[in-house]
C-alpha cells in the first residue's frame, strides 16, 4: 500500500513527519508521497513561495526512503485538487492499494472538496485523530461515506480503495500556523522541526517579514480552512 500525505507544509514540522512515519510503520506501507499543495483551492495562499516550501520539505526528508517528496501539484497548472492527484497516481500504480492520509481537522471539511464523493473510488482515506480528539463527521459526508468505515485492517489491504479508517498517532500539538506566529513574535521554533529546516528559515528570513507586513495590513493569520 502507498500513502499520500498532502499539505501546505508552510513550513513542514515534526507533527507532519512523525505522523507520516507512524502510519508507514503501522501499515508497512511501501512509501508515503508527501505532496505540497501549490495552489490550495479552499484555504489562504501559503505565506512563502512554493519553491521555499518545496526546499524545506526536501531538507526534512533527506536521507530516508519511506517518506518521499513529490512535486506533481507544483508541476500542474491550476488549483491543486486532491481528486486530480489521486487520479494521476491511480493511473500509475494500477490496483495497488492507496491511502490518503489526513488529520481529523482536514477530514472535518471534506464536503467542501472538489469531487469529494469520488475520492473513495480512488483511495482509502486514513483519518488521524489529532491530539486524540474524536473525528468530526460532516452530516453529508456521514450520509455518503458512513458505511465505508472499517476497523479491520485486512479489508484495507484486500481492496485498492473504498474504505475510511480512523487511527491514533502520537499527539503532537504542533501546527504550522503556531510556528509562523512564534516567528512573528521573535520566539524560538527550535525542536518543532528538523534543524535543517530551521536553518533554512533563518538563512532566508522566511515568515518574519511576510507576517510583519500582513499584521500591518490587519490580515488575519492562521485561520483553519481546508485543502481540497
Ligand atoms: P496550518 O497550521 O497552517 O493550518 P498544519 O500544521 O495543520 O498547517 P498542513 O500542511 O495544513 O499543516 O497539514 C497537512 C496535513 O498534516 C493535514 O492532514 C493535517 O491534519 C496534518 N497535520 C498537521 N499537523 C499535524 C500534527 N501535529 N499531528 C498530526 N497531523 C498533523
Amino acid at each position: 500500500m502507498i500513502g499520500i500525505y498532502g499539505g501546505t507544509f508552510d513550513p513542514i514540522h515534526f507533527g507532519h513527519l512523525r505522523s507520516a512515519l507512524e502510519v508507514v510503520e503501522r501499515f508497512a506501507l511501501s512509501q508515503v508521497l508527501m505532496i505540497p499543495s501549490a495552489q490550495p483551492p479552499h484555504r489562504e495562499t501559503p505565506q512563502v513561495a512554493t519553491k521555499h516550501r518545496w526546499k524545506m520539505l526536501c531538507l526534512a526528508l533527506a536521507g530516508q526512503d519511506l517518506l518521499r517528496a513529490d512535486d506533481r501539484e507544483i508541476q500542474r497548472e491550476g488549483p491543486s485538487y486532491t481528486y486530480d492527484t489521486l487520479a494521476e497516481i491511480r493511473a500509475e500504480v494500477g490496483d495497488t492499494p492507496l491511502c490518503l492520509i489526513q488529520g481529523g481537522d482536514v477530514f472535518a471539511g471534506l464536503e467542501s472538496w472538489h469531487r469529494w464523493q469520488e475520492l473513495l473510488g480512488l483511495a482509502h482515506i486514513f483519518v488521524m485523530r489529532r491530539a486524540g480528539e474524536p473525528v468530526k463527521w460532516d452530516e453529508s459526508v456521514k450520509q455518503h461515506y458512513g458505511n465505508a468505515v472499517v476497523h479491520d485492517r485486512t479489508k484495507l489491504f484486500a481492496s485498492p480503495a473504498g474504505y475510511i479508517h480512523e487511527l491514533d498517532v502520537t499527539p503532537m500539538q504542533i501546527s504550522a500556523s503556531d510556528i509562523r506566529h512564534r516567528l512573528l513574535e521573535n520566539k524560538s521554533i527550535r525542536y518543532l522541526m528538523p534543524d535543517s529546516v530551521l536553518a533554512y528559515i533563518e538563512q532566508n528570513q522566511l515568515y518574519q517579514r511576510a507576517l510583519g507586513v500582513q499584521r500591518a495590513l490587519g490580515v488575519q493569520r492562521g485561520s483553519r480552512v481546508q485543502n481540497g
